[in-house]
């Protein structure tokens, strides 16, 4: 089963929380009121955060079997 994570790109994020708020995780913090930081070891890769941000701050990442992000398979949709 392919592993997911969501990551934020800070420099689009505006520290709003609504990420934070709907992950079922608890895996979002906002680092400083500056930007939101996903914890790895939580985040299921369930998307719900991406989907809420208003910005469109968060992606989906793809990880290779020792946890590592693989760019060659990243993806543009949770959907996929
Ligand atoms: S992908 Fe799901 S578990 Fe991971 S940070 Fe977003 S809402 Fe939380
Ligand atoms: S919802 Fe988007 S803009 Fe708001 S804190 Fe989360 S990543 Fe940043």
């Amino acid at each position: 089963m392919v592993k997911k994570r969501a990551e934020v790109n800070i420099n689009i994020c505006v520290a709003c929380g609504v990420c934070a708020n709907q992950c079922p995780r608890g895996a979002i913090t906002i680092y400083k009121g500056c930007y939101a930081v996903v914890n790895p070891d939580t985040c299921v890769g369930c998307g719900l955060c991406g989907k809420a941000c208003p910005a469109n701050a968060i992606q989906p990442i793809i990880l290779s079997e020792n946890g590592a992000k693989d760019r060659e398979k990243e993806e543009k949709s949770y959907a996929e």
